[in-house]
């Protein structure tokens, strides 16, 4: 049967959001938090399928950061750290959207949303063109504050992370001394962030309660990478389609092609088109001031910004960004404790340099140490002092690490896997007539259900025995689902609204009462070609572990 498929325009893209929303409440992926008590804005629950959903995304991108490579190991720190980490990290003083408060509404708005936000007294004007009289824009701190310990004082507050980067460079110091790592090398966490969002909104795309799944890679400094490899490599100098690449003269440009490219394979592999991402590399206006360089990864929602031909541009779902040697730099100046690290080849190459090629290289180190220190607010005669003894210990092998960090959001990835899922088509009902169906296109690997089991019928016995000893085969090796209720044609139409790719069926065949050659044989169903093949259940495990991979 020809396929009318979501591609092919069937739902429009307004409605499309609406059918989604809907769907994920309809078969218990996302629900609304506190939603008896009239939910709470920005904060969602993840239902039965939801939560399977998330757990693939999240054991995928472990898998492929961790288990699959030697040069990063994991880390699961605590949402509440000691504050002094959130005043290095910047967060206390700059982490903040500018708010302006109107005196007749008493509404709070993001001052750079002025013109998109209606008027909550008259909705037909934005808050930018209605009669009510603003205050200045003030600075509104995203981070949620709490106190630690009995007494609520201004010496016990504290502050649900807003990011889970900072706990790994805070941390950076004990896992490399007791990991046995060495630069360059990363440290992978995956766990919660809060923001005080201003303005939740697009349902779970900006939540105020979140995951992300965040690396920290940390790299030599370009000039240690010169003192070692003779020179740096440029980025189209290195080949991408190596799968163990000598990464020697790579420097922070290299290595952030490498994980820009790595990240759109992994979005790729997990069922997300090419033509649905898009790489964007930040201009340098964008760029925070500690960075080099930021590469946002988009996935064209059916919600967000257009550009001027009216073509949607995407939305984040990932940055990529080359933060130099900042985090740690301010952790050392914070802290008080040495986040240098020692390099041996940095050392001996070192004392083989000619003169000339030695006070290049220290003398930009020198410099690129004291442009931090003069733009961390040092004065500058000790900003001076501090970039000599920076650049006198690298000529000894000593330096900080430089960091590549890709920063990606579980829930948005779960939306954009769910968006790009959605699809609405037709399929035989019992009688074989076409009939409209909601179908979720996961790909097998992020499916939250990879394969339901069915006995024909559920009044039969041995039909319903037979079921249940399939459904005990498979379920140690995939997430199954059982389900006997109502007819063969509505539990295929349930299975493709939750995605699940393959569903197998218990008939009478399977139990040799039709043909003996298909005794102990199942049907087999794909979801989106809705093809039937006949397995053995010896089989069975094999051939569904082979799809789903
Ligand atoms: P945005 O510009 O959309 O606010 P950001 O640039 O502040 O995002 P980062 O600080 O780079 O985001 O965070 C890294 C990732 O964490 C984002 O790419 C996104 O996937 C996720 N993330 C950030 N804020 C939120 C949020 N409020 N809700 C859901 N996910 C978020």
């Amino acid at each position: 049967m020809a396929q009318v498929t979501n591609k092919d325009a069937s739902v429009p893209t307004a409605d499309l959001m609406d059918r989604i929303v809907s769907l994920c409440k309809r078969r218990g992926f996302i629900y609304q938090s506190s939603e008896i008590y009239g939910g709470i804005n920005g904060f969602w629950d993840y239902g039965p399928l939801g939560v399977e959903l998330k757990n693939n995304i999240k054991m995928l991108w472990w898998h492929a950061m961790t288990r699959l490579r030697d040069d990063v190991v994991g880390l699961d720190a605590t949402i509440i750290m000691h504050p002094r980490i959130w005043k290095a990290s910047g967060h206390v003083d700059t982490f903040s959207d500018p708010m302006v408060d109107c005196k007749k509404c008493k509404g709070r708005f993001r001052a750079d949303q002025l013109a998109e936000t209606p008027c909550p007294l008259k909705p037909s004007k934005t808050v930018a063109e209605c009669d009510g009289e603003k205050t200045e824009p003030r600075p509104f701190n995203l981070m949620f504050k709490t106190t630690v310990g009995p007494i609520e004082s201004e010496e016990n507050v504290a502050y649900l992370r807003p990011e889970t980067a900072q706990a790994i460079f805070a941390q950076f110091k004990t896992v490399l001394e007791t990991a046995r790592q060495k630069v360059p090398f990363g440290i992978a966490q995956i766990g919660k962030a809060f923001r005080n969002e201003v303005t939740p909104r697009n349902y779970t795309f900006r939540s105020r309660e979140f995951e992300q799944m965040e690396l920290e890679f940390f790299i030599r400094p370009d000039e240690a990478v010169e003192a070692i490899a003779g020179r740096v490599l440029e980025p189209d100098e290195i080949d991408l389609t190596d799968p163990r690449p000598d990464t020697t003269a790579w420097g922070w440009k290299a290595w952030l092609k490498y994980w820009v490219a790595q990240r759109m394979r992994w979005y790729e592999s997990l069922g997300l088109p090419r033509a649905k991402l898009v790489e964007y590399w930040q201009k340098p206006d964008e760029l925070a001031h500690y960075a080099k360089a930021c590469v946002d990864i988009l996935f064209k929602f059916p919600f967000g910004k257009r550009d001027a031909s009216g073509e949607l541009i995407g939305e984040e779902l990932e940055g990529i960004a080359a933060r130099s040697d900042f985090d740690l730099s301010q952790h050392q100046r914070f802290s008080g404790r040495p986040m240098t690290v020692f390099d041996e080849e940095l050392k001996n190459a070192w004392g083989k340099l000619a003169p000339d090629k030695q006070s290049a290289l220290r003398s930009r180190y020198r410099q690129s140490r004291l442009d931090y220190y003069l733009k961390a607010g040092e004065p500058p005669e000790k900003a001076r002092a501090l970039a000599d003894a920076d650049a006198e210990a690298f000529t000894k092998g000593y330096y900080i690490p430089h960091v590549i960090e890709p920063s990606a959001g579980v829930d948005r990835l779960a939306l954009a896997l769910i968006c790009n899922a959605y699809d609405e088509d037709t399929a035989p009902d019992e009688h074989g007539n076409p009939e409209p169906r909601v179908v979720l296109r996961f790909q097998p690997r992020v499916a939250p259900v990879k394969v339901a089991v069915f006995p024909l019928l559920k009044n039969r016995p041995a039909l319903v025995q037979k079921a249940r000893e399939v459904y005990e085969l498979l379920r140690p090796h995939m997430k199954a689902f059982y389900d006997d209720a109502g007819a063969i044609g509505r539990r295929y139409r349930r299975q493709d609204e939750a995605g699940t790719p393959y569903c197998v069926t218990i008939d009478f065949e399977t139990l040799g009462e039709k043909a003996p050659e298909l005794r102990d044989t199942v049907t087999v169903r794909e979801r989106d070609s809705m093809r039937q093949d006949r397995v053995k259940i010896s089989e069975l495990v094999g051939y569904l572990l082979e799809k789903i991979r």
